[in-house]
């Protein structure tokens, strides 16, 4: 055989063993049996195309009878090739003694054939499967693909297949809109060659598919693509069979709504941060509690200045642990976890971390609700007041100590007049003469003792000092004391006095301060009448409607002029007062703190009418005020 030859036959089909012993020999019993074991079909054809063998399986795929061996020609047999390539190429092996292989459908058996045509000494010889179900599987397989491409045309990714050589050998329709700009056709072209170089440089992109390529791995990304494209592009690289495929999604639209919702919540921060600022140096110390033992959630500085405990140790204490009991009393503890709110409790105690201070504080709490309406915390702001309730303490002693200098000068005054008259009238009698001596001596004794007596009047009741004990005093002794005192100016004023007391329970108080309420009282009574009227002064037994506590009512009314309602919304007021200079507006101020003090009332009712008018200020007091302190 020349090389020639042989090189084509081993480049076509190399003959195996069998079909080298089937070319060699005549077929022997044993080979016969061999090759009814055969898979493949085989037909051995003489020169006339008689087919003078066929084993077990040729005979069934081209579906042999015994007749038709040694007997009619193949095409007598199988008229359906007459005519066809394959007869074409039956002859070229027969002819030119070169073996050849081909695959056809035989239309009257409805099958596929794969064949090898083989020259033999004898004839040729065909050596034959049935491939149908190999087509038909084939065949399937090319639907699919077929439906997948129109999957592919369907979807809104862009698919693109690349070969090894980077050239586009599929687009589907979102690839050519995305990609195929001023109406090119990618298809066949090169990945590298086709976009501005802008596309390719800094890009992610050409790692990634270099990866997938090499490697034979999936990658994904996220990348940016500048002119034409300007948008933003996920990526997915699959490797494939003969190169790779890719699945891009325009994402502009979710990465912008993506970064603004990034710059929202960047805002949102922002506001956040801006807010704790403010609730950290807020000049007014705040804090969160929780409802069950009323701990420290959250503070701020002021309040974890104002405590003396830093921040990060106040949180998780209870109150008890900062400051010296009681704490929060109970009731309001029990009134914010139900979800009221309180304003403006003033609320004295001592700090642990400085016991012996007494601070005053303006304690507001509110309730925090989650939307099934409880109470999940307390909010609490907190504004020391300690300066201020010692000024204010302040000027009530020296209000007090006015009170009483102005008490002792009206007592001399009213006391000297008399006093003096004495004096002139014992030094009168002194200077009659014929008197005993021994009356002379008496006389000189009187007018010594008359100078004791207004030196007392003068100078202790000046320096009077406040007891530091509660006495027990009855209500006529208190207010006898007070109206003694007014006498005279009440009877200058034409002022008419009724006193009545229908009361003899002594009553535990610092009498000088009570009697420095009833003294402002009546000295507001007699400012209102002017020109004369009636005071009446009484004293009862009486009930506190608020505690039930037994104890004294004296009331103070007088026919005066009566107030105005803006008079009566503000007289308890500081420095509140209608009179100008002759008021200084404290008197009122002062009394209510003293009746607070001794766990009294003090209330008022006031009427401007023609017919009636005047103001009736009704003092409740207790008869034991426990704890009471000066
Ligand atoms: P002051 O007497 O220095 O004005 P007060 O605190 O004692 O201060 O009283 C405040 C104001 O209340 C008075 O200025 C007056 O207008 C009003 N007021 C108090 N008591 C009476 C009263 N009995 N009749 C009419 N007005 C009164
Ligand atoms: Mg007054």
């Amino acid at each position: 055989m020349e090389p020639g030859v042989e090189d084509k036959q081993k480049s076509e089909a190399r003959p195996s063993a069998l079909e080298q012993a089937v070319m060699a020999a005549d077929v022997t019993a044993d080979l016969r049996w061999v090759l009814d074991k055969l898979p493949d079909g085989v037909l051995f054809m003489d020169w006339e195309w008689r087919i003078t063998y066929a084993n077990e399986q040729g005979r069934k795929i081209s579906r042999l009878h015994p007749g038709d061996l040694n007997g009619p020609t193949h095409w007598e047999l199988f008229p359906a090739s007459v005519g066809t390539e394959q007869e074409q190429r039956y002859r070229r092996v027969m002819e030119q003694r070169v073996m050849d292989e081909l695959e056809f459908f035989y239309p009257p058996f409805q099958i596929w054939i794969h064949l090898r045509a083989v020259p033999i000494s004898s004839g040729i010889a065909l050596i034959f499967s049935d491939v149908t179900e190999l087509h038909h599987a084939q065949a399937e397989a090319a639907k699919l693909t077929a439906q997948l491409q129109q999957v592919f045309e369907a979807t809104s990714d862009g698919v693109s297949v690349l070969n090894r050589e980077w050239r586009y050998t599929y687009l589907n329709r979102r690839a050519k809109e995305i990609l195929e700009q001023d109406g090119m056709d990618l298809l066949g072209q090169s990945l590298w060659n086709i976009f501005p170089k802008t596309v390719y440089e800094g890009s992610p992109f050409v790692e990634n598919f270099y990866r997938t390529m090499n490697d034979r791995v999936p990658t994904t990304f996220e990348a940016y693509y500048p002119e034409p494209f300007n948008g933003w592009f996920r990526l997915e690289v699959q490797p494939a069979a003969d190169g790779v495929v890719l699945f891009f999604r325009d994402i502009t639209r979710s990465k912008q709504a993506e970064a603004a919702l990034l710059a929202e919540k960047a805002e949102t921060e922002r506001q956040k941060a801006e807010l704790e600022a403010v609730y950290r140096t807020a000049p007014v110390g705040l804090a969160l509690f929780e409802t069950k033992e009323f701990r420290y959630l959250r503070v701020n500085d002021r309040q974890s200045e104002v405590v003396g405990i830093p921040p990060e140790e106040l949180i998780g204490k209870r109150i008890e642990d900062v400051v010296v009991a009681p704490a929060v009393p109970n009731l309001f503890r029990e009134r914010v976890a139900k979800g009221e709110t309180i304003r403006d409790m003033l609320y004295e105690t001592e700090l642990r971390t400085r016991p012996g201070e007494l601070r005053s504080f303006n304690v507001n709490y509110s309730p925090i609700m989650d939307e099934t309406g409880e109470v999940r915390a307390i909010s609490a702001a907190v504004l020391e007041v300690t300066q201020l309730r010692r000024a204010e303490k302040a000027l009530v002693q020296s209000e007090k100590l006015a009170a009483v200098g102005r008490l002792a000068s009206s007592i001399s005054h009213e006391i000297n007049n008399p006093l003096e008259a004495v004096t002139n009238l014992l030094y009168l009698v002194q200077g009659v003469g014929g008197l005993p001596e021994e009356a002379r001596s008496y006389l000189s004794l009187a007018q010594d003792e008359l100078v004791r007596v207004s030196q007392i009047a003068t100078q202790t009741l000046r320096f009077h000092r406040q007891a530091n004990k509660p006495s027990r005093v009855t209500a006529a002794q208190l207010v006898d004391a007070v109206l003694n005192l007014f006498a005279g100016r009440l009877l200058n004023s034409g002022i008419h006095v009724e006193a009545g007391y229908s009361t003899a329970v002594p009553i535990l108080c610092f009498e000088n301060d009570i009697r420095q309420v009833l003294n402002n009282l009546i000295s507001n009574a007699m400012d209102a009448m002017r020109t004369g009227g009636r005071l009446f002064v009484r004293a009862h037994d009486a009930v506190n409607p608020d505690t039930g506590e037994v104890g004294v009512r004296i009331t103070v009314a007088d026919t005066g002029t009566g107030m105005a309602s803006h008079t009566q919304r503000r007289l308890f007021e500081p420095f509140f007062t209608t009179k100008d200079l002759n008021g200084n507006g404290l008197g009122l101020w002062i009394s209510r703190q003293i009746v607070e003090r001794h766990r009294g009332r003090l209330t008022f009712r006031s009427a401007q009418g023609l017919e009636l008018h005047g103001t009736v200020f009704a003092l409740f007091l207790p008869c034991e005020s426990s704890e009471l302190q000066p």
